[in-house]
């Protein structure tokens, strides 16, 4: 099976647009035990375009190709491809009347321009897409001109705005990928999360334990991010399930609260669901982080019920005002201090009236580093309803990896304390 995909887009040429969809796909393919080959980019330009499937349907079963749907002048996927296999375009009646009712829901008349959309190549199938005006388009190129034996291949034109893609492949590709190339085999893949342990801390004390399952048969991948190092246990046969399930019993045992959570969970979504089992609250007192924790925790639905604010308090005069650091501490410490930081979290739980609160006090760089707290320094402090806890880091990155490891770090800690308490 030779899966490929064409990502098209100036943008992407130009380095002004980061090409997630490349690294999107390839996950879901992947995690579903399809192994994509090979994955190009081009530029917005009928050539290019044609060029690029010209080539993967010489040689691919699946063809995805991404962008290029919509109603501007440089949008060009549609009749590139149409061109390429002599299709004529027709004007899909229902396409047309979501594009209508889109703009009216929205109290806003159609564009002209938007009429492209709603043309069809014959014999494709149409991709609704609810969240915007292109829809996607399949067709099976039976028999494929450009291919050895003519065999079929399909080719899927997707729309390039993530949060139109994204619902449009698990919604219609992904079933259609599994029903047109189903696998010969079993295959399961399940990641485990973990943080506050390094990669190769982490493989020193699995790798021996981990050895039966890899002798079987079994693959296991290392994906070391800021402040967290993900496993990836995959297996394919008929006891992939089991066999799987007893490496993560494993893993379990070794690792064990280092293991955050299972496939797409994050740090902050197993913080807030924590806090909801137990009914508990949040406040937060974030100073070098600037609300990053917030911004976190308010990406997971029901986060409401379980953050009751925040304070991003930058300057030592916010600290006292809004949290009730004291003159004292500052002069005496200093704003990055484990004094401050415990004082931050103390009165942010207090004005939030929440059951925990987190505090981050620390240095981001790349100036105002000295020998004895050096750019990197931080300080996290954890209130809660026992006690409070302070932990001393050292993150020496640049500015927004600190942030990110600082607001893991900080997740981390409390979803520690959660369960532990
Ligand atoms: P539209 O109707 O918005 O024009 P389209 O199907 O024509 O949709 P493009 O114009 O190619 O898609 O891309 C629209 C936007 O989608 C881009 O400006 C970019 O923000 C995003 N996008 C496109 N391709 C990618 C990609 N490979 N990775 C991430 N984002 C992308």
């Amino acid at each position: 099976m030779i899966f490929e995909i064409i990502n098209t887009g100036n943008e992407l040429m130009l380095g002004l647009v980061l090409n997630t969809h490349e690294q999107w796909l390839c996950r879901q393919f992947a995690d579903r035990g399809y192994i994509v080959s090979r994955q190009v980019a081009v530029p917005d330009t009928a050539p290019d375009i044609e060029q690029s499937v010209r080539e993967a349907l010489s040689r691919a079963d699946l063809i995805i190709v991404t962008g290029g749907l919509g109603p501007t002048s440089d949008d060009l996927t549609r009749d590139a491809i149409a061109r390429l296999l002599g299709k004529s375009l027709k004007e899909d009646a229902a396409v047309r009347a979501h594009i209508e009712k889109f703009f009216t829901d929205r109290k806003r008349r159609a564009p002209e321009s938007t009429r492209v959309q709603a043309l069809v190549p014959e014999g494709a199938l149409v991709l609704s897409n609810p969240n915007g005006t292109a829809p996607g388009l399949a067709m099976e190129v039976r028999p494929n001109p450009f291919r050895s034996g003519q065999a079929a291949s399909w080719l899927v034109m997707l729309p390039g705005p993530p949060r139109e893609l994204k619902p449009m492949f698990a919604d219609f590709v992904m079933p259609l990928v599994e029903r047109s190339f189903p696998l010969a085999d079993r295959f399961v893949c399940r990641t485990l999360r973990t943080s506050g342990i390094g990669e190769s801390v982490l493989q020193e004390k699995i790798e021996r334990l981990m050895k039966p399952f890899l002798d079987a048969g079994g693959e296991l991948g290392y994906c070391a991010r800021p402040g967290q190092v993900d496993l990836r246990l995959t297996r394919r046969g008929v006891d992939a399930e089991k066999l799987v399930g007893e490496a993560e019993a494993v893993l379990r045992r070794l690792l064990r609260a280092h293991i955050f959570g299972t496939n797409d969970e994050t740090l902050e979504s197993v913080v807030v669901r924590l806090l909801t089992e137990r009914k508990k609250t949040l406040a937060l007192a974030e100073s070098c982080t600037g609300g990053c924790i917030a911004h976190r925790l308010t990406n997971v639905p029901g986060a409401s019920v379980v953050l009751r604010g925040g304070w991003v308090t930058y300057a030592n005069e916010m600290k006292q005002k809004e949290v009730g650091v004291s003159e004292a501490a500052l002069a005496e410490h200093g704003a990055v201090s484990e004094v401050v930081a415990r004082q931050m979290a103390e009165g942010a739980r207090r004005a939030g009236e929440s059951d925990y609160a987190i505090a981050v006090t620390g240095i981001a760089g790349p100036g105002g580093g000295t020998p004895e707290k050096p750019v990197g320094t931080v300080f996290i402090a954890l209130a809660s309803p026992k006690k409070t806890e302070v932990f001393k880091m050292f993150n020496p990155w640049d500015r927004p990896t600190f942030k990110d490891v600082t607001t893991g770090q900080a997740l981390n800690q409390l979803r520690l304390r959660l369960l532990a308490d």
